[in-house]
């Protein structure tokens, strides 16, 4: 089908770009990076996730950030929690929405948040009755949809039932994501628009890391299977201190060069976007792999 008139993005820069970097970005330094964001005219933001700062260091100032966010008018942070947990202290902050994850297998979800993959469901299930009881926004996330690193493949069947599962709960959407970085076209294709189907009108949203070079194809194949909303980071933020080679998410001024030229609004500035990633690039002190931010604007600003 042809791709849809808009798409909206989720910034997740912030939280799954500095969860994973390296460097130590001071609280102000997120906030301005936040504030920047938003005055590009990015609407949904993820700013912070409320998880065990022993195991998360990089995330201990959450509540510090979602205190002090610059609130402006139609924008909306998002805070990530993995348990009840952490839903009570996102919850304790004026965070507008709540994001919770479950895994697609056991192993995974064994390591990532000591369950089983169907206790993650069951939990984010929870944590989106709590958002509801709290008079906030939630959505849930299927972690490894579309690879575990364990197990290797997972099955369609497996992602569409939790998904059906999750949809019971009352989310505002369901987010595919490609948390390791597998995913290739094809499959996003078929596995976006089976869910797509099987939700409806619940919408899908879409999250892809670039580790093997196929982000960006993949978040094309993801609007055109019917994906409403995008993840990206600025920059291409991300990847993993521990492990060489990871990736962050698909850099956000890439995805919308992509889709902007082809037609799909998403009302950002894309040259706001880029002084932001220049910006970053700075404060974090190395390039950011995000190549329309090095490439420069096509056609050039008038
Ligand atoms: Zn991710």
């Amino acid at each position: 089908m042809p791709p849809a008139a808009s798409i909206e993005i989720v910034e997740v820069g912030p939280r799954d770009g500095l969860q994973n970097e390296a460097a130590v970005v001071s609280t102000s330094d997120k906030i301005a990076l936040i504030g920047r964001i938003a005055a590009a005219g990015i609407k949904r933001i993820e700013v912070a996730s409320f998880v065990n700062p022993s195991r998360v260091p990089r995330m201990a100032d959450a509540e510090e950030v979602a205190n002090a966010l610059p609130m402006q008018d139609g924008v909306i942070y998002i805070g990530l929690v993995l348990n009840e947990r952490g839903a009570d202290r996102a919850l304790a902050t004026p965070l507008h929405e709540i994001g919770a994850v479950c895994v697609t297998t056991d192993s995974f979800a064994t390591r990532n948040q000591g369950q089983t993959s169907d206790e993650s469901l069951a939990v984010a299930k929870r944590v989106v009755a709590m958002a509801s009881a709290a008079g906030r926004r939630a959505q849930i996330t299927i972690a490894g949809a579309f690879g575990c690193p364990y197990d290797g493949e997972v099955s369609a069947d497996r992602v569409v039932a939790m998904a059906q599962s999750a949809a019971e709960a009352g989310p505002i959407e369901i987010a595919l994501a490609d948390t390791i970085g597998v995913a290739v076209p094809r499959q996003v294709e078929l596995l976006v628009s089976r869910v797509a189907q099987a939700i409806a009108p619940l919408p899908v949203r879409a999250h892809f890391h670039n580790t093997r070079n196929t982000g960006i194809a993949n978040v094309w194949a993801a609007v055109l299977a019917g994906a409403r909303t995008v993840d990206a980071s600025l920059g291409g933020l991300g990847g993993c201190p521990f492990a060489p080679g990871a990736a962050g998410n698909v850099p956000t001024e890439d995805v919308i060069y992509m889709l902007e030229r082809s037609g799909v609004a998403t009302g950002v500035d894309l040259g706001r976007l880029i002084e932001a990633a220049e910006w970053f690039a700075q404060i974090i002190g190395k390039p950011l792999p995000g190549m329309v931010t090095r490439a420069g604007r096509f056609p050039r600003a008038a």
